[in-house]
C-alpha cells in the first residue's frame, strides 16, 4: 500500500495488528513533502517501524480507529497554527480552509493541539504525546496570544504532551525513534536536542537543577509570571528565545511556568545536505489521500513545486520563520533536486510547467557566510535588512546552475520561482545573470515581491532594506524587461499598522501606490502571530532590538484606517480615509489637485444615489 494506514481495513489488508505509532493531523492527510506529518511519518516508517494517520478527528471513533499505537502518539496541527488558520487578522472567522478536503471550513478546530491532545490523554492515557509542528514551535514557551489578548504559557502546559519537538523536527524525531528501537520507554526522554518538556523541581534531573543556578548550558528566562507583569521581562524574554535558535551557538532556555518548569534544549543540529537529499527521496505519494473525493486545494500550490532548502537569514519582524526554522540555510544537493523535478515530469498530470523550485527565500539557497558554518549565526547581528553585514556572500551561482540545468530536463518547458525573491540580495549581487535570467525565464509576467512598505523608519523596524533600493531594483527590472522585450509587471506587498508605522507613514504609503497609478487587489494587515519580534512589540509597544518605546496603532479604527489608505480608491473606503486624512491634518490631499488621494465628495456614493433615484 503506498498511503499510510487511515482505517481499520487498511490495518487488515497489511496485517498490521498494532501500530507502532499513529499522527494525528490538523490537516487532511496529503502524502507530500510540503506537509509536517508527511515528512515525519515517512521518517517514521523509513525506520522501520509502522505509523497510520489520523488526520481531522472529530469524534472519539476517530481516534479510535486505528487502536492504541504501541509506541507513541504524534500530533501536529497542521502547517500553519490553527488560530491562524481559522481566523483572520481582524479575527473573523475564515471562510475556507484550504488544507481540508474541499476546502471546507470547520474541520480542524480552534487550538487543535490542545483538543487533540485532550481527547488523546482520554483515550490513551499511557500513550506519550509528541506535538510538533509550527502551532507547537512558535507556543513553546510562555507567549502573547493575540486571540485572547494576553500572555499564555507553554503550550505543554496546556496539552499537557509528554515531549515538544520545535524547529522542522526530522534530526529530533530520528533521535526519538533511536531510544524507541532500544525500547526505551519515550515518557521521559530529556536529552534530545531540538525538543521541549515539562517537569517540575522535584522531578528535575539533577543536571537540569544545577542549570537553575549555574547557567552554564542553560540560560533561566524570566518566568510566566514575570513575563506577564513586566513587558520589558518579556522583551528580556523572548530576546534570548530569538537569539538562541542556531545549535553551533546556543544555549538551552528554562522558564518558570506556574508550578512547572519548561525546559528547552539548545535547538537541534543542522542537516546536511545528504540527510535533507535523504528525506526528500522518500517514498511520498506527493498528492491527498484518495478518499477526498472534493480533493485538498492547497495541494496546487506544491504539486509541481520543488523545495531546495530551508532556514531564512532575512530575519524580518514580522515573519516567525527565524524561530521556527532558523536563520542558518541548509540546502538539497542540486542532484537531489533534479531528480525530484525529473519524477514530476512523469506525473500524468504534468503540463511541462514547474510551479516553483525555492525555499522561505528562493534567492537564499546558500548560507549567509562561511564564518556562521563554525561559529553560528550571529547573535546581535543581521545579515541582511536594513544594514547589510560586510561579510555576507552574495552569490547566486548555485541556485543559478539547478534552474539552468533543470529548464534542459526532457518535458519541462518552463520553471517558474514562486517563492519570494529577496530585491535586495539581487541588487547586492555584482554579477546580475541570475537578475536577467529570472526576467527571461522564471516569470510568468508578473513578479510578486515584499517591499512591505516604503518608510524607511517602519523598514528599519522590520529590518528591511531603505525604499531607495527598492527604487533602483523597479528601474533595473525595467530595463531587462525592456531589453527582452518583455511586458512584465511588478505586484509589490505592503503591509498596514505593522509596528513602528503611524498615521502619517500609512498616508505616505498611500501616496507612493498613487504614484505607481494602481490599486492593490489584496491588502496585509499585520497579524500578530505568536512568537515574532513584530508580535513582541505589537504587545509591549517596546522594540526588542533597542528596548526603546515603538509607535503600535492597535486602535481598530487606526488600523481600519490604515488598511483603508491602501486601497483609497476603493470607493467603499472612502469615509474611512477621509476621517483618516483629516485625523493626520492632511487635507490637502482631498480635493481636486493632482496629489490628491480622494476627491472633497464622494462622486461615487452620490452617483449611486442619483442612479437609485432615476431608477425609481
Ligand atoms: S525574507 Fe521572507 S522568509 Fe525570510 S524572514 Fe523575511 S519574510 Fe521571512
Ligand atoms: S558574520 Fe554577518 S553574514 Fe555572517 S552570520 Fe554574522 S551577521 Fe550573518
Amino acid at each position: 500500500m503506498a498511503f499510510l494506514p487511515i482505517s481499520k481495513e487498511d490495518l487488515q489488508n497489511e496485517n498490521i495488528q498494532e501500530l507502532d505509532f499513529i499522527y494525528v493531523s490538523g490537516d487532511a492527510y496529503v502524502d507530500h513533502p510540503s506537509f509536517g506529518h508527511a515528512i515525519i511519518t515517512r521518517i517514521i516508517e523509513s525506520q522501520g517501524f509502522s505509523v497510520g494517520v489520523i488526520a481531522q478527528p472529530m469524534c472519539d471513533a476517530d481516534y479510535l480507529k486505528l487502536g492504541t499505537p504501541k509506541i507513541a502518539s504524534f500530533i501536529g496541527s497542521g502547517v500553519v497554527d490553527s488560530m491562524v488558520n481559522n481566523y483572520t487578522s481582524r479575527k473573523r472567522k475564515r471562510s475556507e480552509d484550504v488544507y481540508s478536503e474541499g476546502g471546507i471550513k470547520g474541520k480542524r478546530p480552534d487550538r487543535a493541539l490542545m483538543v487533540y491532545c485532550k481527547n488523546l490523554k482520554k483515550l490513551f492515557p499511557d500513550t506519550p504525546l509528541i506535538i510538533g509542528g509550527i502551532e507547537a514551535s512558535l507556543r513553546r514557551l510562555g507567549h502573547y496570544d493575540y486571540w485572547q489578548d494576553k500572555v499564555l504559557p507553554s503550550i505543554l502546559v496546556d496539552t499537557n504532551a509528554d515531549l515538544l519537538m520545535f524547529g522542522m523536527g526530522e534530526i529530533s524525531c530520528l533521535e526519538i525513534l533511536k531510544y524507541a528501537k532500544k525500547g526505551i520507554p519515550l515518557k521521559h526522554l530529556y536529552d534530545i536536542e531540538g525538543t521541549a518538556y515539562r517537569t517540575t523541581l522535584e522531578k528535575m534531573p539533577k543536571k537540569i537543577k544545577e542549570e537553575l543556578t549555574s547557567q552554564a548550558n542553560y540560560i533561566v528566562i524570566p518566568s510566566l509570571d514575570e513575563i506577564k507583569k513586566d513587558k520589558m521581562q518579556y522583551v528580556n524574554a523572548f530576546n534570548v528565545q530569538e537569539h538562541n535558535t542556531d545549535n553551533l551557538n546556543s544555549k538551552g532556555i528554562i522558564q518558570k511556568n506556574n508550578e512547572f518548569y519548561i525546559v528547552q534544549n539548545k535547538p537541534s543540529r543542522r542537516m546536511t545536505e545528504k540527510e535533507l537529499d535523504f528525506v526528500y527521496a522518500l517514498p511520498y505519494e506527493r498528492t491527498f489521500h484518495p478518499s477526498y473525493k472534493l480533493g485538498v486545494p492547497s495541494i496546487k500550490e506544491v504539486e509541481f513545486s520543488v523545495n531546495s532548502h530551508r532556514g531564512c537569514f532575512g530575519n524580518c519582524a514580522f515573519c516567525a520563520l527565524t524561530y521556527h526554522q532558523g536563520r542558518a540555510v541548509q540546502h538539497r544537493s542540486e542532484q537531489s533536486i533534479l531528480d525530484e523535478v525529473s519524477k514530476l515530469t512523469k506525473n500524468k498530470n504534468f503540463k511541462g510547467y514547474i510551479h516553483d523550485i525555492g525555499g522561505p527565500t528562493a534567492n537564499f539557497y546558500n548560507p549567509s557566510c562561511d564564518k556562521q558554518l563554525k561559529c553560528g549565526i550571529c547573535q546581535n547581528r543581521q545579515c541582511i535588512g536594513t544594514q547589510v553585514c560586510p561579510n555576507l556572500k552574495v552569490d547566486h551561482q548555485d541556485y543559478l546552475n539547478i534552474l539552468r540545468k533543470a529548464r534542459e530536463i526532457k518535458g519541462v518547458k518552463k520553471v517558474f520561482i514562486r517563492s519570494g525573491i529577496r530585491f535586495d540580495y539581487l541588487m547586492y549581487d555584482k554579477d546580475k545573470t541570475f537578475f536577467e535570467e529570472l526576467c527571461q525565464h522564471h516569470i510568468s509576467g508578473q513578479l510578486k515581491i515584499a517591499p512591505e512598505h516604503i518608510c524607511d523608519n517602519v523598514l528599519d523596524f522590520m529590518n528591511k532594506p531603505h525604499n531607495e533600493v527598492y527604487r533602483d531594483f523597479i528601474k533595473l527590472y525595467n530595463d531587462y524587461n525592456d531589453k527582452l522585450g518583455k511586458k512584465q509587471f511588478l505586484v509589490p506587498y505592503f503591509i498596514s499598522s505593522h509596528p513602528g508605522c503611524n498615521l502619517n507613514d500609512a498616508i505616505q504609503l498611500a501616496q507612493y501606490i498613487k504614484s505607481l497609478g494602481y490599486m492593490p487587489q489584496q491588502v496585509q494587515d499585520f497579524y500578530p502571530t505568536p512568537s515574532t519580534r513584530a508580535t513582541t512589540a505589537y504587545y509591549t509597544g517596546i522594540n526588542p532590538a533597542t528596548l526603546k518605546p515603538i509607535y503600535v496603532a492597535k486602535d481598530d479604527e487606526e488600523r481600519r484606517m490604515q488598511r483603508a489608505l491602501m486601497q483609497f480608491q476603493n470607493p467603499e473606503n472612502y469615509d474611512i480615509v477621509k476621517k483618516a486624512l483629516i485625523k493626520a491634518n492632511r487635507e490637502d490631499l482631498i480635493g481636486d489637485g493632482k496629489n490628491c488621494l480622494i476627491k472633497s465628495k464622494d462622486k461615487t456614493k452620490n452617483q449611486m444615489r442619483s442612479k437609485g433615484r432615476n431608477k425609481k
